[in-house]
């Protein structure tokens, strides 16, 4: 188990994901800065280390209807209007990044993508180009879906899946699921006491797939513990680690990559024959 956590030292480029829920205050909704600075100063600091690093966020909605004030997610879920929301949110998000990147001395820039980006062969190719470039001249890509044109049917749906997919794309050695839950259970631990930890995940079986589909997250977000389970499918068969992890404490992002036996740890396990794109154009929710 530890020479695997070892190998976790080894880490050059990385793929972190962290959900709404993770950046807002439970109580309120709004914004919480005190893990946004957090989160900066841990890429910051990997970039210092000479690591490429990648940030996929949400976030685009949610801080969009904060901002024309519309709270009540379920009650106006409208695609026109989530789409807006994304509009307004996605700018001011990308400016409270920019702002807290540029603190730690680091340039951030941003990435907005569609199923099309991945399934359209110069899409994919021109998307590939623009990672490795920015990678080139040391700045921090943010990610997030396209929502404001991003249809059901264009759409990707969950940063989980879009994380996985954006790992996949660059030849990422690890992909860090940041969420509310600590790493994958045998039940969901927040309604079975009995349920297990899992701390290492060697091959996904059918019988875990399944198991994740009955597990929803939380209203803020799109992704349950299912779209992170497919996450790890995506990522591992394109040869990429993942682990998910607690975003309570957002430091554990230095400690994972320290070695430390933190969260799930799902191996990779090249499978030659999965397409990517293919993959992507058959996805459903
Ligand atoms: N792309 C959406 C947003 O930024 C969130 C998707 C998700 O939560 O997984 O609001």
């Amino acid at each position: 188990m530890s020479d695997i956590r070892e190998m976790m030292k080894e880490k050059e480029r990385i793929v972190i994901k962290i959900g709404s829920s993770s950046l807002q205050h439970e109580q309120t909704g709004d914004l919480d800065y005190t893990k946004l600075d957090v989160l900066v100063r841990e890429l910051c600091d990997l970039r210092n280390r000479g690591k490429d690093v990648v940030l996929v966020t949400s976030g685009a909605v949610a801080v969009g209807r904060k901002a024309v004030m519309m709270q009540d997610i379920e009650s106006d879920d409208k695609t026109s209007v989530k789409q807006a929301c994304a509009a307004i949110g996605q700018a001011r998000l990308m400016m409270i990044y920019q702002k807290i990147f540029a603190e730690y001395n680091q340039v951030a820039a941003q990435i907005l993508m569609t199923k099309n980006t991945i399934i359209d062969n110069l899409n994919r190719f021109n998307a590939q180009n623009t990672f490795e470039e920015l990678f080139k001249l040391g700045v921090v890509p943010i990610v997030n879906e396209n929502d404001t044109i991003a249809t059901y049917e264009l759409g990707i749906g969950d940063n989980d899946r879009l994380s996985a997919i954006v790992a996949s794309l660059i030849d990422a050695d690890l992909l860090l699921l940041l969420s509310d839950i600590d790493g994958l259970y045998t039940d969901d631990p927040r309604q079975n006491p009995d349920a297990r930890y899992i701390e290492v995940v060697e091959r996904l079986t059918e019988e875990l797939m399944e198991m994740g589909k009955s597990t929803t997250g939380s209203s803020a977000g799109t992704g349950g513990m299912n779209t992170k389970l497919q996450a790890a499918k995506i990522a591992n068969n394109m040869g990429v680690d993942m682990v998910i992890a607690n975003s309570a404490d957002i430091k554990v992002i230095h400690r994972i990559l320290a070695g430390q036996n933190i969260g799930t740890l799902f191996l990779a396990h090249r499978e030659e024959g999965f397409d990517l794109p293919l993959y992507v154009q058959q996805m459903h929710d």
